[in-house]
């Protein structure tokens, strides 16, 4: 037919094919492990990625459709898989290196990983469940040091593997609907299961994060990723920031606050991506550092919810803009970005930190609604409490190897298990996981808000709220608290007070329990099933 469009297919490759037509000379830096420092651009990004890709395929017999495993930190080799693999067509599966290992090993084996590529410093974690691991044929070591030995079978050393492969090969001509990227679940309410993404909502994800109303990010930025390569693809922020043509910093394994201070004063970084816990760290190091200004303008914080006192902090402290962001490892990840639109200006700052501590509002080519518990649509008033449900572009249709539609509704929307309200501007609230809810008489209390209000008084450092059960009110909400200073300690009493400004009565906490530490999941977020399991076992 005549009048149509060209069909040029959505894939990985036109996302580096980009970067390095239009901005082969941005630098990817990389702090790695041993302190050194490595620089290239984003043309030795592509070179080498050909390379690998051509490796993949010529050394280490991968096919198209093959599964290649990456076990590592955030760098350079790692950036080379997220191109090199599907430019092979093969599937990047990105494996989380927190996980307990009978998880690492469930995860590899239903994924039938050809080969991993794995860093020098964590080779120890699959040393004792290799013999296990029936699919992988070779280790690809990353970083080894001079004096490396390692008890992994077929082992090759990464820089030996890409050394003389030619890097004028072309990418595998691949769908756009073909996997180019798996990421588990983090298994925080079950076992993990397997996400894969494709070339195409992997493209149209980067391309719509990198909007001002997203992300934010162009040629002008330089990006700090800190979220882990192995979580979410790092948020897509990789891809973004090369469609974007931003200097990209990864930070390797020196995620702690003070390596990476350096890194944002040092490499002068204008816009970067963690959880709450790496901001919090970095937010109280910069107070007992002392340090008064930081090159940052803005982060994206998301995977649990702010603290409200978080964004006020960085904002009235060191000028920073806090963008609070919501999505899931299904969502690839996002699903709500966070940002004041210009009717916002007019308002007190109490009024608008209200709203950046909103999980914020959808991006285009995605949609959300909230089902209530009767199955009805919510209307989006700020206040009907519902199920968040999402389609789009780049959300799962279905889990790797599972027929199940246990979180899909009757017309096709993926049930996130979050439950939340939308307001008539349509920012999204999270106020908990389904399985958090806590039901106290009748009335859901959200251990979201109540952690949130919590770990805003000055003498808290974290909180994490779960259900206990009561025999009158069928739960009761107990609070587990970490003291910012053991030296200044809190009681109960003043905290109960602290809350009741913001909420009822009822709400309010029976028990705080003040521990050492909150159990974290492998993406560091409250471990909320270890905590009950604890509370059960009388051990908290
Ligand atoms: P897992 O589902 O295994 O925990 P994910 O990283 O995919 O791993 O976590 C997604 C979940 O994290 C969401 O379903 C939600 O409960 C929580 N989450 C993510 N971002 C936010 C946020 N900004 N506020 C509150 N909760 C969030």
């Amino acid at each position: 037919m005549f009048g149509q469009m060209m069909d040029y297919p959505l894939t990985i490759s036109t996302i580096i094919d980009h970067g390095y037509a239009t901005f082969p000379k941005k630098e990817v830096i990389t702090y790695m492990p041993d302190g050194s420092i490595h620089r290239y651009t984003i043309a030795d990004l592509y070179r080498r990625s050909k390379r690998l890709s051509h490796a993949l395929v010529h050394k280490l017999g991968v096919r198209r459709g093959d599964f290649v495993g990456t076990f590592a930190w955030n760098h350079y080799m790692h950036l080379e898989l997220y191109f090199g693999v599907p430019g092979a067509g093969a599937i990047c599966h990105t494996i989380n290196i927190r996980l307990a290992s009978s998880q690492t090993e469930f995860i590899i084996n239903n994924a039938e990983d050809a080969c991993i590529f794995i860093d020098a410093n964590l080779v120890q974690l699959l040393e004792p469940i290799a013999t296990k691991l029936a699919t992988v044929r070779s280790y690809i070591i990353m970083g080894a040091p001079e004096n490396f030995a390692t008890t992994l079978p077929n082992v090759i050393y990464y820089e030996d593997l890409i050394r003389d492969s030619p890097e004028d090969l072309a990418w595998e001509s691949v769908g756009e609907n073909e996997a180019c990227g798996m990421c588990y679940t983090s298994g925080t309410t079950g076992l993990p299961k397997g996400v894969l993404y494709s070339h195409r909502s992997t493209c149209l994800h980067a391309i719509i994060a990198g909007l001002p109303n997203c992300c934010g990010i162009s040629s002008a930025d330089r990006v700090l990723v800190i979220v882990p390569q192995f979580h979410v693809m790092a948020w897509g922020l990789p891809y973004a920031a090369i469609l974007a043509g931003s200097t990209m910093v990864m930070p390797s394994c020196l995620l702690q606050a003070e390596p990476l201070i350096n890194m944002i004063i040092r490499e002068n970084i204008n816009k970067a991506g963690g959880v709450p816990t790496i901001w919090q760290n970095v937010y109280s190091m910069l107070r007992k550092n002392n340090i008064k200004t930081l090159p940052l303008k803005e982060f994206l914080v998301g995977g649990a919810a702010v603290p409200p006192n978080l964004i006020e902090n960085f904002e009235k402290e060191f000028g920073i803009t806090v963008i609070h962001a919501w999505g899931m490892t299904e969502t690839s990840p996002l699903g709500a970005v966070c940002r004041l639109q210009p009717e916002h200006e007019k308002l007190s700052a109490e009024e608008k930190l209200r709203i950046q501590s909103l999980q914020g509002q959808k991006p285009p080519l995605t949609e959300l609604r909230i089902v209530t518990e009767k199955g009805e649509i919510a209307p989006r008033d700020g206040k009907t409490v519902g199920e968040i449900e999402i389609r789009g572009a780049w959300i799962i249709n279905s889990y790797f190897k599972t027929s199940s539609r246990e979180n899909f509704s009757a017309d096709g929307w993926f049930k996130t298990g979050d439950v939340g309200t939308i307001n008539p501007e349509g920012y999204l609230q999270i106020t908990d996981r389904a399985k958090d809810l806590i039901k106290s008489g009748g009335e859901w209390i959200s251990s979201v808000s109540l952690e949130v209000t919590i770990m805003a008084h000055p003498l808290i450092r974290e909180a994490a709220v779960i259900a206990i059960p009561d025999e009158v009110w069928s739960e009761r909400p107990l609070a587990a608290v970490v003291l910012r200073d053991q030296n200044e300690p809190v009681s109960a009493h003043e905290l109960r007070v602290f809350l009741s400004g913001s909420f009822a009565k009822y709400q309010l906490p029976d028990k705080f329990v003040f521990v050492g530490e909150i159990p974290k999941t492998s993406v560091g977020k409250f471990d909320k099933k270890k905590l009950r399991q604890l509370f059960a076992e009388g051990k908290l």
